[in-house]
């Protein structure tokens, strides 16, 4: 008996294949088991994707004879994937606009492809040996009951737990920095594994390296319980072979809890029950490269796939979930009151959030770094033993090197940006190319000896804190000791954490750095967090700037006093030249909805996201005419569809096509951007042009076109 399969295997982005190809077998195969097939001269590893019924059309060679449809070479002796992960993966290519292929093997380990049949089996032995079977004694439900119920819920807590518990969500925790969110996915989580032996659970986080503690807790409570090998982490910075050992256990089913990145949306988890999206206001849930999709809406769209409970989690939500969230009136959008919202405003243990002081910086003297008021804010912090965080959206020690005779800056030859000067090593870096020179004695252009900085970057920063707290001493007497954490100073594996770690132990009294640090840490005894000049995205012609600055702010707010026994102290300073603006006045009042509201409204009129629907197409090229011309024909044709393709007459007019325009960052090693904003108040209309406009974009050609990229649901435009 001769069975046809179409078998999932990697193809190009834009291959117009697919990636799915025919193959036949001599043994029945269930849809979603791995195989491996040849390809050419190649034997590749694919996924069975559909049973034909019948056999292909018979293909025909160029010189007309007829091919053989080539054999599936083996199975992989791994279980099938869910019917449920094919759809979600399909759902995936087809809303992003790649090719099943490519979304299908990208969401698989990469370890997996090149293992044949006899190296998995030897795998999943080693893998099965080693993760004993959970004692029953483990699951006992008395044992159990102790745990879930050892910490007391605080009111709020208890409400958000008993909804998560009772209705279907999804669900938007809306709960402040410190109001306990974490131990609600908790509760959620252990109802979840207790109600049913074998349910599994998926928890995201932007950034794991950034919030080692969360994995320590989830650990600390569900690894007593379910065994060691019942947490595996799934993220980026883990090894080919760890990261097939977790996939493999999430598979098998023998991890209940999947602790991941974005690309854990992926995982193949057979009894999946809960999804927890922690910070889901994150733009790391958004990929920036491949299919650029968001791991938050596709936990949405996977809990209702496979039933699965979905908590959404932030103190500042994405205006899109805020507003998803908001109960629905007559006559309202109908995406309204889609989320439940449950909310947590009060911190635990009472404290409260640090009070918004703004330095109005108009008042200062040009080129001040560190207001004196601020100044002396800090230096009361150290000499009271508590901690103090500035940061500054910039790393190096300035952005820019200039020549005051002749205006000579120093600009990246590759891009249009300029390069960076990082004092500790003399250098100038440019940070999107990467293109490093030692920084010249004297001007290039004129030979000028006395080129001077612009602007001030992290570095600097902490040079400047270390000269106006020399004369500031410790409580124990001893000099200020000020830190800095920055893609620069982390570059180093385990550096992060060893810097965290001196933070935690209360042996830095300064911490500088990035916006990295004012996200999701647990510091203890910082009671003072400083936003050195905040006020650049205010003006950005991005209308998410405001969203993501406000946001920023509020979590670095709640970066202090979260102890509550130094809560009523702590404070969050803003030094800004317009301390009226509407952001900085919400934020002193730590208004989220009020801010949220007043954003939306503007949105709403604009027809902009979640009010609208837009896709950039972006285009690299080597010349910058060329990456316009590619978007100018690409859109120009697809006008024709309307002619072309039954029912586009409706469609092509709820589509507007704006004209080509250079990106922000026009040329990042000598490539020429350019991109296209595609905008619709209909997103079934979107998709429908989008999936008919692919095939227009791969047919387009123009002369030095390197390559071009969709991105539905941009973030940043
Ligand atoms: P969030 O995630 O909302 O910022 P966390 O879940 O980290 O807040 O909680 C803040 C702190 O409060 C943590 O140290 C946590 O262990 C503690 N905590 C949470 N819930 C309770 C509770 N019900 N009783 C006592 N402490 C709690
Ligand atoms: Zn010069
Ligand atoms: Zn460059």
């Amino acid at each position: 008996m001769i069975y046809w399969y179409s078998v999932i295997v990697q193809t190009p982005a834009h291959s117009p294949l697919a990636g799915l190809l025919t193959y036949q077998s001599e043994q029945r195969l269930e849809v979603g088991s791995f195989v491996r097939v040849p390809l050419g001269s190649r034997e590749l590893m694919g996924v069975v994707w559909q049973k034909l019924d019948s056999a292909p059309e018979p293909m025909f060679s160029a010189q007309g004879k007829e091919v053989e449809l080539k054999a599936i070479t083996a199975g992989l002796g791994i279980q099938a994937v869910s019917t449920a992960w094919l759809k979600l993966v399909s759902f995936t290519a087809n809303y992003y606009q790649r090719s099943l292929g490519e979304v299908a093997l990208a969401a698989l380990p990469p370890q997996l492809r090149t293992l044949d049949t006899l190296q998995v089996e030897r795998r999943l032995k080693r893998q099965t040996e080693r993760t004993k079977p959970v004692a029953a004694t483990l699951q006992n439900s008395v044992n159990d009951e102790i745990a879930i119920n050892s910490i007391a819920l605080q009111a709020e807590q208890t409400l958000a737990t008993a909804k998560i518990s009772t209705e279907n969500g999804p669900f938007l925790l809306f709960g402040a920095t410190g109001s306990g969110k974490t131990e609600v996915y908790l509760q959620a989580a252990l109802e979840a594994l207790q109600t049913d032996p074998t349910a599994q659970v998926l928890m995201m986080v932007p950034e794991i390296n950034l919030t080692p503690q969360l994995e320590d807790r989830v650990r600390e409570r569900i690894c007593p319980l379910y065994g060691d090998a019942a947490v595996v982490s799934l993220h980026s910075g883990m090894t080919n072979p760890q990261r097939l050992k977790s996939w493999l256990s999430a598979h098998m089913g023998t991890a209940r809890v999947v602790l991941g990145t974005r690309m854990a949306i992926f995982a193949s988890m057979p009894h999946l029950k809960l999804i927890v999206v922690d910070e889901e206001h994150d733009p790391s849930y958004k990929s920036q490269e491949g299919a650029r999709y968001s791991a938050r809406d596709l936990a949405v769209y996977r809990g209702k796939l496979e039933h699965a409970k979905v908590i959404l989690g932030s103190a500042t939500p994405s205006f899109e979930s805020w507003h998803h969230s908001t109960p629905a009136a007559d006559g309202d959008s109908a995406s309204k009151g889609r989320y439940v919202r449950l909310t947590m405003a009060e911190r635990i243990g009472g404290g409260v959030l640090p009070k918004v002081i703004t330095v109005n910086m108009e008042h200062q003297p040009k080129k001040t770094v560190i207001s004196p008021p601020l100044l002396n804010a800090i230096a009361e912090r150290i000499a009271h033993g508590e901690q103090a965080m500035l940061f500054l959206n910039r790393r190096g020690f300035a952005p820019v090197l200039h020549c005051g005779d002749c205006g000579w800056k120093s600009e990246c030859p590759h891009c249009s940006a300029y390069r960076v000067f990082h004092k500790i090593d003399r250098t100038l870096r440019c940070h999107h190319c990467g293109f490093t020179q030692r920084v010249p004695r004297a001007c290039p252009a004129c030979g000028n000896l006395d080129i001077t900085t612009i602007g001030r970057g992290t570095e600097q920063l902490e040079e400047n804190l270390a000269d106006l707290l020399a004369h500031v001493k410790r409580p124990d007497g001893a000099p200020v000791r000020i830190s800095r954490i920055d893609a620069d100073t982390t570059k180093l594996k385990g550096a992060l954490q060893q810097q965290l770690a001196q933070v935690h132990s209360g042996e830095v009294d300064v911490l500088v750095g990035t916006q990295m640090i004012a996200k999701g840490h647990d510091f203890r005894n910082i009671t003072l967090v400083a936003a050195i000049n905040p006020d650049g995205a205010l003006f950005s012609s991005d209308f998410r700037a405001p969203e993501r600055l406000f946001s920023l702010l509020m979590q670095a707010a709640g970066r202090a006093g979260r102890d509550a026994s130094q809560g009523a102290a702590s404070e969050m300073w803003v030094q800004t030249h317009h301390p009226q603006h509407p952001l900085y006045l919400a934020l002193k009042q730590h208004d989220y909805a009020g801010f949220a509201a007043q954003q939306l409204k503007e949105r709403e009129v604009a027809m902009m996201s979640p009010f609208g629907y837009s896709a950039l197409v972006r285009a690299e090229a080597r010349t910058q005419e060329a990456a316009q011309a590619f978007l100018t024909a690409a859109s120009e044709s697809a006008a024709d569809l309307a002619d072309s393709v039954p029912g586009f007459e409706h469609i092509i007019p709820l589509i507007t096509l704006y004209p080509a325009v250079p990106m922000t960052i026009q040329r990042i090693a000598n490539v020429e951007r350019a991109q296209m904003l595609v905008e619709s108040h209909s997103r079934k209309a979107l998709q429908q042009f989008l999936s008919q406009w692919q095939s227009i974009l791969q047919a387009t050609k123009q002369k030095g076109m390197i390559r071009w990229a969709v991105d539905v649901d941009p973030l940043a435009i």
